[in-house]
């Protein structure tokens, strides 16, 4: 098979940034042909040393304007493919299957006033690349980031964060966002605590957001651990908030990693 036949182009990182022992980042290269919405995922695959291709989704944490592509990854202990990704470094070959996927976009919403986006670990992925997109700063009124680590030191990317306002192009925006992070099993300041459920369950993340979760003005988007969507979408669903669907629009649209 020729190369512009296959489903995937070979990259080559650029830069790798160990954040905890079990979280890095990466960037690599981006094939020119490459085109993704914020919010989405790609496979990656790496090459073993048998010559076999493991392939994993990660969602893009770079925005679709950017001339690199960079993610940012767990180490799962003994994962296979996460164990490979761990060793590659500058300069080393990663593949990445040409189309991207997913509908952890902002077009499953056709309405709302307050943009809630709920992340765990990883899942603050695709929220980056959506917050360093255009779209989002001109769609919605409000923009409440929450991430959830377990400890403080594995909430990344906060210079990246912080520095939204500072870009020229978001600048007029900048006061529609506010981040929330909450840390599980440490007190740490700046930060709540606890697991964004009981935050909701307590009524905790909308005191701290200012502002109330509700059908009319509220579109949720969660991204992360599996049991924390299906726990959140239950006390959504409760609150009178569906997920969207293209037949029928609703307010919450998730993303489970696993
Ligand atoms: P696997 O055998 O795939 O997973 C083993 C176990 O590790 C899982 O059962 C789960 O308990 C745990 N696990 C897997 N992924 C995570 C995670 N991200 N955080 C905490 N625990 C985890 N992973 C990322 O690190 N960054 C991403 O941006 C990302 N985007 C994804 C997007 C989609 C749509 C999906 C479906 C998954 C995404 N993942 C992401 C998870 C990723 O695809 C792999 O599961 C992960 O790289 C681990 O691969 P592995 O082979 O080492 O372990």
């Amino acid at each position: 098979m020729t190369a512009s036949a296959e489903k995937f182009t070979r990259q080559t990182l650029l830069h790798v940034q160990p954040l905890t022992p079990s979280l890095f980042t990466l960037r690599t290269t981006r094939d020119v042909g490459f085109r993704f919405v914020a919010g989405q995922f790609v496979r990656l695959g790496v090459t073993k040393a048998d010559g076999s291709v493991v392939w994993r989704a990660y969602s893009l944490v770079s925005s679709p304007h950017d001339e690199f592509l960079e993610f940012f990854s767990i180490v799962v202990p003994g994962g296979e493919f996460t164990s490979e990704l761990s060793r590659l470094r500058e300069g080393d070959e990663l593949l990445v299957e040409r189309q991207a996927t997913g509908y952890l976009t902002l077009n499953r919403f056709v309405d709302g006033r307050d943009l809630w986006m709920l992340s765990t670990g990883t899942g603050v992925a695709p929220f980056l690349s959506i917050l360093q997109d255009f779209e989002v700063w001109e769609k919605f009124e409000r923009i409440i980031l929450v991430y959830s680590a377990r400890e403080g030191r594995e909430l990344a990317y906060r210079e990246l964060i912080d520095g939204l306002a500072d870009r020229d192009y978001l600048a007029e925006y900048a006061g529609k966002l506010q981040f929330i992070a909450t840390v599980t099993r440490e007190e740490v300041p700046g930060a709540l605590h606890g697991r964004i459920t009981q935050l909701i369950e307590s009524g905790a993340l909308e005191e701290a957001a200012g502002v109330n979760l509700t059908p009319e003005h509220s579109r949720v988007m969660i991204c992360g651990n599996p049991q924390m969507i299906d726990d959140t979408r239950q006390m959504l669903k409760q609150r009178d908030m569906q997920l969207s669907l293209t037949r029928r629009p609703g307010a919450v649209a998730v993303e489970n990693y696993w």
